[in-house]
């Protein structure tokens, strides 16, 4: 009758208190720039165009129906989605190097990297950066892996500490895993330029760690999904005579398919000697990854992997994508621009040329947690307490008021 009367009590996500709050205030002017989720510009979650018409073709099929997929997911979509990130000209897929599954988005995929880490290089330490997505601690940490941060973000020069980042790859046990973010850094916006990331690769390559890139904004950040996988292919490159590279992808925020869980895992082999057969290997991953995601979701979910895989693979509805890619990046791009120029006439002390300088879904803002808690409880404007504000939450009808409201908590 006891047995669970002592289970522990946790603190609720940060972002899910937030949400709660947020719905509870009666006040009639609130603004969220919590959740990581595109808005457009009246503040309404966006179906792409390109979705839209891709649920229609789906609808219209005579084979239309609700069956299971197979259990490592729909091919069609795992090839659609290896080639967007690996690119059409990729090495690795023409010389046949890439083991795929369909994920539970990108949090699914990075679950399956850990699962698959700890039962064949559990000793590894995972190495993440300083500081990153919330869950990536919990995902890694879950599957009794042992995490480490590599420093990342220089708060005083609100920049990327490349000496401390290239430090502690060289300092961190040979073999070590090291999660880096493809593009469009979470909470910071801020992504190593093309020359850092070469440094950043050669020192991973000297101390013979793995790579797993964590790819939850491809084409979200510039609008440009070649630009975006830029890492993810130099990466690819570089590695592709040294060791594998995992590779963890969501449609989440790119497709802006959130709810709809469609993602995939890709573990990208090293080119071998020829007495070694890479067939035999990639069957023996993949029968791993099958038997994990037996276990734990039977198939992958079948409707969003449609919807996507009809969007990869249909012409126009690929240039129309590639068109509500633009529309998300560059009306992001626009806000980022009008907050700061709103700071600076404002006269809002300090320098905001960062959120203009960050990309993706986040700008770190470098308020401080009392400014974020005054933000809250003075302004009804929400975001969470490290500063990381999403900056689709704003709009043309409300960026002057969070501008106004910055500059009432710095002041
Ligand atoms: N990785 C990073 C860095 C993210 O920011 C997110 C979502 O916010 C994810 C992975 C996973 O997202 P999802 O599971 O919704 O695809």
């Amino acid at each position: 009758r006891t047995i669970f009367n002592s289970v522990e009590q946790l603190p609720a996500d940060a972002l899910f208190g937030i949400k709660q709050r947020l719905s509870q205030d009666p006040r009639p002017v609130k603004v969220d720039l919590g959740i990581g989720a595109y808005r457009d510009d009246s503040g309404k979650p966006w179906v792409l165009p390109s979705v839209r018409e891709a649920e229609e073709v789906i609808r219209q099929d005579p084979s239309y129906n609700h069956e299971y997929l197979g259990i490592s997911g729909l091919t069609a979509l795992i090839q659609g989605a290896a080639k967007v990130l690996f690119g059409e000209d990729s090495e690795a897929l023409a010389e046949g190097r890439v083991v795929s599954t369909q994920s539970l988005s990108g949090t699914g995929a990075l679950h399956v990297a850990a699962r698959f880490f700890s039962k064949f290089c559990g000793d590894r330490v995972v190495y993440l950066s300083d500081p990153t997505w919330a869950n990536h601690n919990a995902i890694f940490e879950t599957m009794g892996l042992k995490t480490a941060t590599y420093p990342y973000w220089d708060a005083a020069s609100k920049s990327l500490n490349l000496t401390g980042y290239l430090e502690a790859i060289k300092s961190a046990p040979k073999g070590s895993v090291f999660v880096l973010h493809a593009c469009a850094h979470n909470p910071t916006g801020l992504d190593p330029d093309r020359s850092q990331w070469t440094s950043i690769l050669d020192a991973i390559i000297e101390r013979e760690h793995i790579v797993l890139f964590d790819s939850a904004y491809q084409g979200f950040a510039s609008g440009d999904l070649d630009r975006d996988a830029f890492a993810v292919r130099l990466g690819l490159k570089k590695l592709a005579d040294v060791s594998p590279v995992v590779v963890c992808q969501s449609f989440a925020k790119n497709v802006g398919m959130y709810g709809e869980r469609a993602g995939c895992f890709h573990l990208v082999l090293p080119r071998q000697d020829a007495s070694v057969d890479v067939g035999s290997i990639k069957s023996a991953v993949l029968s791993q990854l099958n038997k994990i995601t037996r276990s734990e979701l039977s198939n992958p979910p079948a409707y969003g992997a449609k919807i996507v895989a009809t969007v990869l693979n249909t012409p126009r509805l690929t240039e129309q994508w590639h068109k509500d890619m633009v529309t998300m990046s560059s009306r992001i791009i626009k806000m980022r621009h009008e907050l700061r120029d709103h700071l600076v006439k404002l006269n809002t002390p300090g320098n905001w040329d960062h959120i203009v300088n960050q990309t993706g879904m986040f700008s770190y803002t470098g308020l401080h947690p009392e400014m974020v808690k005054r933000l809250e409880k003075e302004h009804a404007v929400y975001l969470v307490s490290s500063g990381r504000a999403s900056i689709a939450g704003l709009n043309s009808g409300n960026v002057e008021y969070v501008a106004k409201a910055i500059n009432e908590v710095v002041n």
